[in-house]
């Protein structure tokens, strides 16, 4: 069997126990999100900002001798370690998140995310220093929009190539489509910074479905259906209102949300824009389908389908991505997800899959290996 390399448009970081604690004042760190383990480890807490959410804690499931069926590595956080994982998988270069990050998105206190997310970024970034195969992603506290401008300038010394952002604005914040995020758009595009809109990270307030749980049969399968609608809603957000006909140059990427959802929605995006053509405002400059085309990308970890975004319907803009260390991801089982994906897959499209939209997103990465 060849070994594959891919680009990963889709890969964490698993912040430490302690990097609230060593980076901010006690009185800010201990709001950050933490999670807190029922002694049982089969639930947790998840405590942000003086809010708290259970959950389920996710775990591998074991074949019939007790070994683990997916793998979750937890040499994710050495610098060095994981480049090993990743060698061992055959993943080259990372776009890559936090995790318990990812739960900033429900902080109410503008001062709070402010701070954390400094601390976030400032222990990112040293990932990216160690590896130019670690393209991580700053966080960017979207209270207001001033602490969002500010993070977003100081990133970009910082040498981040990307950034993060909810698939939906804090609670308080205005929501996508108001025009008050022009200047962030226009900062970010001016930086030739790409958005990272990482499914799953909706605000964990009662109007997100993340406050509506599905309960019962088929609990888990829905709720992880749920959790890929918003990167979809968040791009719809931007095309529909107009800010890549403002912002022509920014990119965004929809991480771990498939693949073909993304010729689906700008057909839908379209039908709407001519058949409602008399109630749509604003007119864009062109039609939807083009920015979903041309401005967003999207990664997809497993999907049988996603190849045929790309051969099939059209869409260019399709990277694969590991998810690694998460338990939704690939490792352990990297180089097999591949095959099964690409075998018998003409060499130019599994080159763009693979590692071209990667290379297309951050040309500064040096060139995988063939
Ligand atoms: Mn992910």
């Amino acid at each position: 069997m060849t070994f594959i390399w891919a680009n990963s448009g889709d890969s964490h970081l698993v912040e430490p126990d302690d990097l609230f604690r060593n980076a901010l004042p006690r009185r800010l760190a201990e709001r950050m999100p933490r999670s807190v383990k029922d002694a049982d480890g089969r639930w947790e807490t998840v405590f942000v900002d003086g809010q708290q959410f259970r959950r389920r804690v996710p775990r591998p499931l074991l074949d019939d001798e007790g070994h683990a069926m997916v793998g979750r590595s937890d040499r994710a956080n050495d610098k060095a370690l994981r480049l090993h994982d990743l060698d061992a998988e055959g993943i080259w270069a990372e776009l890559v998140y936090p995790s318990i990050g990812i739960w900033t998105s429900s902080i109410r206190d503008p001062e709070l995310l402010a701070a954390g997310a400094q601390a976030i970024n400032d222990w990112a970034i040293e990932y990216q220093r160690y590896s130019a195969r670690y393209v991580c992603t700053a966080t960017i506290p979207l209270l207001s929009v001033e602490s969002a401008l500010g993070e977003v300038a100081r990133a970009a010394d910082l040498g981040f190539h990307a950034v993060y952002l909810s698939v939906v604005p804090p609670a308080g914040a205005d929501d996508w489509t108001s025009a008050v995020w022009d200047v962030l758009w226009a900062s970010l595009e001016a930086a030739n910074l790409v958005v990272g809109f990482h499914i799953g990270t909706e605000p964990h307030d009662a109007s997100s479905f993340h406050g509506n749980y599905y309960r019962g049969p088929g609990g888990a399968l829905l709720n992880y259906m749920e959790t890929t609608y918003g990167g979809q809603r968040a791009v719809s957000k931007l095309i529909a209102s107009g800010v890549f006909d403002r912002y022509p140059d920014l990119r965004v990427i929809v991480s771990e949300g498939g693949a073909t959802w993304g010729p689906f929605v700008a057909d839908r995006l379209d039908e709407a824009y001519r058949q409602h053509a008399s109630a749509v405002r604003p007119r864009l400059r062109r039609l939807p389908s083009e920015y979903l085309y041309e401005n967003v990308y999207a990664s997809f970890q497993h999907d049988r389908s996603a190849v045929a975004a790309v051969t099939a319907m059209g869409w260019r803009n399709v990277c694969w991505g590991s998810d690694y260390p998460h338990l939704e991801g690939t490792f352990g089982h990297t180089q097999k997800t591949l095959h099964e994906l690409f075998d018998g897959v003409d060499e130019a499209t599994r080159r763009r899959i693979t590692v071209g939209v990667f290379e297309e997103l951050f040309p500064h990465v040096p060139p995988a290996p063939v």
